[in-house]
């Protein structure tokens, strides 16, 4: 996803490779271009703006004498700026006292939650755990039979609303999930909940009610990384809404820019922890701000 942010870097420091030192101009002129690469690949330009001027400041003030030479010097501190940017270290999920641990799953229609709760659980079931996926999505009409499916395939239990039963309130199935999981000894609950095509109120109070009526150790916010600058905003709105606790990027296969989606973590102050890169299962990983800082710059 992120290789035109690649090519655009490594061809900025390939320009100061072989010079002794660097001058202001030197680095102006390289943070000139750091600027770019970054806009281009659709950076939010508060990230932008903070970055260059960090990392200005850094390489101005970098001691010369050190061992790597001015070149160098400077990868070294867009790598950290860029792991400071996607939330500094790797984030862990945090695991309850008293179990059920409970995550909760936030985000637009079609941000790839339900597929995440399947992913997130089939990884927790390999972790040892015993995870139930609770079916709180009842605006889309297949969320429910996609969740039933989705675990099945994964090897976990599903609580969903009985059938017959109307719509349902999906606060109260939320709340019943967790209870579920109480009685069952499941130890961590993952809750998928309704997204809509865009922030609306009425589903951020739903999400809002969810939040307090199972008091998540974890609320995930899930973003399509393929949704460019809407990514900063719809983040921002959850933030205000339902507060979150922990970034996941989804569809990072994708070949959009994807720099929106580097910005959530930086934007909300909550780190990026798991990341989405296909439509299988096994597509999941636990996101590492210095390995995705290494992999753009390598
Ligand atoms: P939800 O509305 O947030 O629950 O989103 P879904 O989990 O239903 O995902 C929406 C669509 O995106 C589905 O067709 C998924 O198969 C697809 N999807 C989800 N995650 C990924 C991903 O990481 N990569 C790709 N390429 N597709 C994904």
């Amino acid at each position: 996803m992120f290789s035109s942010l690649s090519d655009r870097l490594s061809a900025t420091f390939k320009g100061l490779r072989g010079k002794g030192r660097l001058s202001e101009a030197d680095v102006d002129a390289t943070v000139r271009e750091i600027r770019r690469a970054l806009l281009d690949a659709d950076v939010a330009l508060p990230v932008v703006r903070q970055f260059a001027a960090s990392v200005r400041e850094r390489a101005l003030s970098a001691e010369v004498s050190g061992a790597l030479n001015p070149a160098q010097q400077v990868v070294k501190i867009v790598h950290e700026e860029l792991v400071g940017v996607l939330g500094g270290q790797t984030r862990r999920l945090r695991f309850a006292k008293n179990p059920p641990t409970v995550i909760m799953l936030a985000g637009l229609q079609g941000a790839g939650k339900t597929t995440l709760a399947g992913k997130l659980g089939r990884w927790l079931r390999e972790q040892g755990h015993a995870p139930l996926l609770v079916a709180a999505d009842l605006q889309r009409p297949n969320a429910v039979t996609q969740l039933q499916v989705v675990g099945e395939r994964a090897g976990v239990a599903v609580f969903a609303p009985e059938p017959g039963n109307g719509v349902g309130d999906p606060v109260d199935v939320a709340r019943r999930g967790v209870a579920a999981a109480r009685e069952r000894q499941h130890d961590v609950v993952v809750v998928d909940t309704a997204g809509r095509l865009g922030v609306d109120a009425e589903m951020m109070q739903q999400a809002a009610d969810i939040r307090a009526a199972t008091e998540p150790d974890e609320v995930l916010f899930v973003v399509d990384a393929m949704i460019g600058q809407d990514a900063v905003v719809t983040a921002q709105a959850f933030l205000d809404g339902v507060d979150l606790t922990g970034v996941v990027l989804s569809k990072l296969d994708g070949d959009a820019r994807g720099g929106a989606a580097l910005s959530v973590a930086s934007v909300t102050g909550r780190p990026v922890m798991f990341a989405s890169t296909g439509e299988g299962l096994g597509d999941f990983e636990v996101f590492h701000p210095d390995r995705m800082a290494s992999r753009i710059l390598d």
